[in-house]
């Protein structure tokens, strides 16, 4: 096997290299079978290989595949349209990432505070825990201190704010403030909810204020909880004014996008941003089937599902190992296992009984399988992770 020296030492991934991939599953050259429960940290929210996607990227391959932001592109102009009906938004910018999405975000709340007379406003609050992306503003949005070290002095305007926690964010408005820029599912910080609750108080707040609301939902979008967006499930009554998403929108194909009210992007002309990559042919084809195949009934109903039956499964598992389980956490099919033994560990002891599953901050166990999943791979998932458990009892209690 070729070592991988001459790749960036970010990642340190395992020997296993995947070669093909169906539905739930993923492949290696000696056809060893793994059952896929990260899909690509949230992404391949249709499972590996759906025909539908794949054909929609097949047909625009023989056709064009990149024209750059300067020509219409009708397959960009066509998804765009379909996430306005969608959601709050009027207006869309694509992007290939989920850290350009919020870049775009924070760029377009920060020039309606200033196109609206307020060019003293550019602070935005953020969440301790919080996960935006690896450009030198998401990770200054983030706050997370280990994801800041060594990359220059810290980025003013941003204010990094304890979690869920509303007194905070009332104190810290001032003169200067523009935006609130929140995940209402954190992902990375350790699959952490917020309650809907909270987002239509924010909701309030940002309108009192005239703050902008920014909702990251690069991971917990693209139907991960049950809903195409996780704050729809506060009925029209949560919505923000800017919104980045990614992730799952190309179901495996680089795509993301700022979404935006018409107010909130009226600043954003021509000159003010722009990306060579951002919604080309090929990523606005398959944005387009997995947006199609996203807003079937069926896919959200399973979701909702299957994440019942999942999260009862999980509290069993809690109740069976208390020495390795301390709290079932999450929305929708975006689960964590809160663990008492180092979440690394047993996610790489996982992987050795053949289940994919992530880790998060706070020493969790992630789990963001396809959306596509049936009881069947929840019961297959649930045996192993008993098994791993087992085993993961003699292991040292995870310390902080
Ligand atoms: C993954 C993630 C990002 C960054 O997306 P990239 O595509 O890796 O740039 C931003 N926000 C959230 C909530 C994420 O989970």
């Amino acid at each position: 096997m070729p070592t991988n020296d001459h790749i960036y030492n970010c990642y340190a991934p395992p020997p296993q290299e995947f070669v093909r991939g169906e539905g739930a599953y993923l492949y290696t050259e000696s056809g060893e079978k793994y059952l896929d429960f990260i899909a690509g940290i949230a992404v391949n929210c249709l499972g590996h290989g759906n025909p539908t996607v794949l054909g929609a990227l097949k047909d625009q391959a023989d056709k064009v595949w990149h024209v750059s932001g300067m020509f219409r592109v009708p397959g960009a102009i066509a998804l765009a349209e379909k996430y306005c009906a969608a959601t709050f938004a009027d207006k869309v910018f694509f992007t290939n990432s989920g850290a350009e999405a919020v870049e775009c975000a924070i760029k377009t709340a920060r020039r309606c505070q200033f196109v609206e007379g307020h060019p003293e406003r550019f602070e935005i609050l953020t969440s301790k825990g919080a996960f935006h992306g690896r450009t030198i503003a998401t990770v200054n949005a983030g706050g997370n201190p280990k994801y800041m070290e060594g990359f220059g002095p810290e980025m003013p305007g941003f204010t990094n704010l304890p979690f869920g926690d509303m007194d905070a964010i009332k104190e810290a408005i001032n003169e200067t403030t523009a935006a609130i820029l929140i995940e209402p599912v954190q992902g990375e910080g350790g699959v952490r909810t917020l309650d809907i609750q909270f987002l239509k108080d924010l909701r309030t707040l940002c309108d009192e204020h005239g703050l902008l609301l920014i909702y990251d939902e690069v991971q917990c979008g693209a139907g991960r909880t049950g809903k195409l967006f996780a704050h729809q499930w506060a009925d029209g009554e949560a919505d923000p004014d800017i919104m980045a998403v990614a992730k799952g929108m190309g179901g495996g194909f680089p795509l993301g996008a700022c979404l935006s009210t018409e107010r909130a992007a009226a600043g954003m002309v021509p000159g003010t941003h722009g990306s060579t990559y951002g919604g080309n042919p090929l990523a606005a084809a398959v944005g387009n089937a997995v947006f199609d195949e996203l807003t079937k009934p069926e896919l959200m109903e399973n979701v909702v599902k299957i994440s019942n039956y999942m999260t009862q499964q999980f509290e069993a598992l809690k109740d069976a190992h208390p020495d390795v389980v301390l709290d079932v956490r999450g929305k929708g099919l975006m689960c964590g296992l809160k663990l008492k033994k180092k979440a690394l560990d047993v996610r790489n002891l996982a992987r050795e009984h053949k289940l994919l599953v992530g880790n998060a901050g706070d020493n969790v166990l992630r789990m963001v399988p396809p959306l596509i999943i049936s009881e069947e791979h929840v019961r297959e998932a649930i045996a192993i992770l008993d098994e791993v458990f087992t085993k993961a009892k003699d292991m040292d209690d995870f310390e902080a």
